[in-house]
């Protein structure tokens, strides 16, 4: 993995949640076209967010989503 790589990844959150300026978002976003393993690393972090944030909004998941969390945290760590 290069250093852009880790750079990307560690601005990851950021990145989803659009905290960063317009030009670093562009090149994360431009970076992770081009580099599927971040693209991957990406997409699972969104879709954590996305679960986390349906959370928050009912205060706790029903159980089948909890499921699936535990499933896909099982399957990428
Ligand atoms: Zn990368």
């Amino acid at each position: 993995m290069g250093e852009n790589c880790k750079h990307i990844l560690k601005q990851l959150h950021r990145f989803i949640s659009i905290e960063l300026d317009e030009h670093e978002q562009a090149m994360i976003e431009r970076h992770l076209e081009h580099c599927p393993p971040c693209h991957a690393r990406f997409s699972f972090e969104r879709y954590l967010c996305r679960l986390i944030s349906l959370r928050a909004q009912r205060d706790s998941a029903p159980p089948s989503l909890r499921a699936k969390i535990m499933m896909v945290l099982r399957t990428e760590v």
